[in-house]
């Protein structure tokens, strides 16, 4: 089936490269490489702890009001503080840790090769990512999907985070796209569509665990293969 696209922008974690699945499996390495049991029984525990305290740390850094240096250790020392472990050198150490595995995880949704092997003959393709620069390309190239992009754009390139429009007409005009034959497609519907939707661009969300919202949306989807239905 025809359509108007010729570009399709994708976003990178929790799109494409399984940030849920690496992030576990570094965290669960973390646990037992810096002997964490002898405080905090569980390690189940330490990582939910964890997630709740990294994502509220990242809602501050997308509002720029803490800085991707503070939050590396930062997200650990809280974390540790909770369980009564004050030590931030240590709290240093695992945001060392983290930042250097957790790249090299390799897991990615189901059926994204697929998907980009179906996709890449007939559309350009491309990555916007609010991600951390030298985290980014690591991903891309360990999982062995950074050949299909033409263009990745980054927003700490860039200098603003989605959904700001900057970061998308910067994209457009790197792939020398326009908004009417481009695609976004990403899993957070402020950064992603909401983004796409302020430079006019269409846009699928991708919504992996089916999460009932109200959020205004062009398209949904909840695996990438069915990419192949309307692409
Ligand atoms: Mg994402």
């Amino acid at each position: 089936m025809e359509n108007k696209y010729k570009h399709i922008f994708f976003d990178l974690d929790r799109t494409l490269w399984h940030f849920e699945a690496n992030s576990h499996k570094v965290l669960s390495n973390i646990y037992n490489h810096f002997n964490l049991e002898k405080n905090i029984k569980n390690p189940d525990v330490f990582i939910e702890k964890y997630k709740e305290i990294n994502e509220n740390l990242w809602t501050l850094y997308r509002e720029d009001k803490v800085s991707k240096e503070e939050l590396r250790g930062k997200r650990f020392t809280d974390t540790l503080a909770h369980f009564k472990v004050s030590d931030s050198m240590l709290g240093e150490e695992m945001g060392d840790y983290y930042v250097h595995h957790s790249p090299r995880q390799t897991e990615l949704f189901p059926n994204t090769i697929k998907i980009l092997d179906y996709l890449k003959d007939k559309y350009q393709l491309h990555i916007i990512t609010n991600g951390f620069e030298e985290v980014q390309h690591i991903k891309l190239s360990e999982s062995k999907i950074a050949d299909y992009f033409q263009e990745v754009i980054l927003s700490e390139r860039v200098g603003v985070k989605k959904p700001h429009p900057f970061i998308f007409k910067k994209a457009m005009k790197l792939a020398k796209a326009k908004s009417n034959n481009s695609l976004m497609i990403g899993d957070d519907w402020y950064a992603d569509i909401y983004g796409a939707s302020r430079v006019g661009m269409d846009s699928i969300y991708f919504n992996p665990e089916k999460i009932k919202h109200n959020n205004k949306i062009d398209k949904e989807i909840a695996c990438l293969s069915e990419l192949q239905e309307f692409l």
